[in-house]
């Protein structure tokens, strides 16, 4: 097993006990519902995953149950467009807290039909946008990309979350027909739309999206591979972003009590970037106010806690 540098425990035996302890904790919180099929899933998983930059991964509990990454694919979205595209990206999308929910309209009204940041829904509306229009099929190219990244082929698409987003996906199309209305957007709605749904829709267990994201953690370069993903500032670029716009409205409260990069999804994923050491990733699907699950926080916050690893 291996020692986190300045941990007590072996790293294995910390995360059974903090999934132990996050288990017996009263669950907090409630499944998102408002896209349907996310309600089908079991409230009591909970995984967590720790995967370091030697690509080891140790894991707890539902670490290798895949689920729905929702709003954590926003993250791999980003990187493949910043992959084709340079600074002009930074034109059409804002990097800067939203201070509103993350599928909130007012403020992109107020904006000229700028998103915020790349986290929020649209801004990745607006970077599904950036990969249709460079793409001949971006869809296979983002589900390729994330493969490549996880080293599994396992990581798919859950067709009947796919059906509920799209069906249920009215306030995301307002937000793109708002963008498209400024001029922001160059593809058609209904593509772009497709784009985004499907990427929302991926699943992946936290084992498969701690190694994927392992490039974060190491300026650029992916570790199982040796792979150049970004470059050391792309990697800066997004990591600063996930800190101050990944958790939703619960992003400065992160930052101040567990100072990681980090992003979740309305599934109950949280993936955490250590930059040097490596990506934790927990899941449990009740959320909290924020839209944060409830359990994954705790059990980041105490891992992080315990060895001392934020990075402010
Ligand atoms: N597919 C979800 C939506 O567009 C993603 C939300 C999230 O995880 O933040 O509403």
């Amino acid at each position: 097993m291996t020692a986190f540098p300045g941990a007590g425990a072996p790293l294995g035996q910390a995360l059974e006990e903090i999934h132990a302890a996050a288990v017996s904790s009263p669950g907090v919180g409630r499944v998102a519902d408002y896209i349907p099929a996310l309600a089908s899933v079991e409230a009591s998983r909970c995984g967590i995953a720790f995967a370091n930059l030697d690509g080891e991964v140790h894991a707890a509990g539902d670490a290798g149950v895949p689920f729905s990454i929702q709003s954590i694919s926003k993250v791999f979205g980003l990187v493949l467009a910043m992959q084709r595209m340079g600074d002009e990206l930074w034109q059409r999308v804002g990097m800067e807290p939203s201070g509103q929910p993350f599928n909130s309209i007012v403020q992109l009204e107020w904006e000229h039909g700028i998103p915020r940041n790349p986290f929020i829904n649209a801004g990745a509306i607006l970077v599904a946008d950036i990969l249709v229009s460079h793409f001949s099929a971006s869809r296979q190219a983002f589900l390729s990309f994330v493969r490549r990244l996880a080293g599994s082929e396992r990581c798919d698409i859950n067709e009947s979350v796919l059906a509920s987003e799209t069906r249920h996906g009215s306030r995301n199309a307002a937000l793109a027909h708002l963008m498209k209305s400024f001029g922001n957007l160059e593809a058609e709605v209904e593509e772009v739309l497709a784009h985004y749904f499907f990427q929302c829709s991926l699943e992946m267990s936290c084992e498969e999206l701690a190694r994927s994201l392992l490039f974060l953690a190491n300026r650029g370069v992916h570790p199982p591979s040796g792979e150049v993903i970004t470059t050391p500032r792309d990697a800066h670029r997004v990591n600063a972003i996930l800190s101050t716009s990944g958790m939703y409205d619960q992003s400065g409260q992160f930052a101040f009590t567990v100072g990681l990069p980090a992003k979740s999804g309305v599934g109950g994923g949280i993936i955490a970037i250590v930059p040097g050491q490596g990506v934790i990733t927990a899941w449990s699907p009740p959320l909290n106010r924020h839209g944060n699950s409830s359990r994954a926080l705790a059990m980041i916050s105490e891992l992080a806690g315990r060895l001392g690893l934020s990075i402010y």
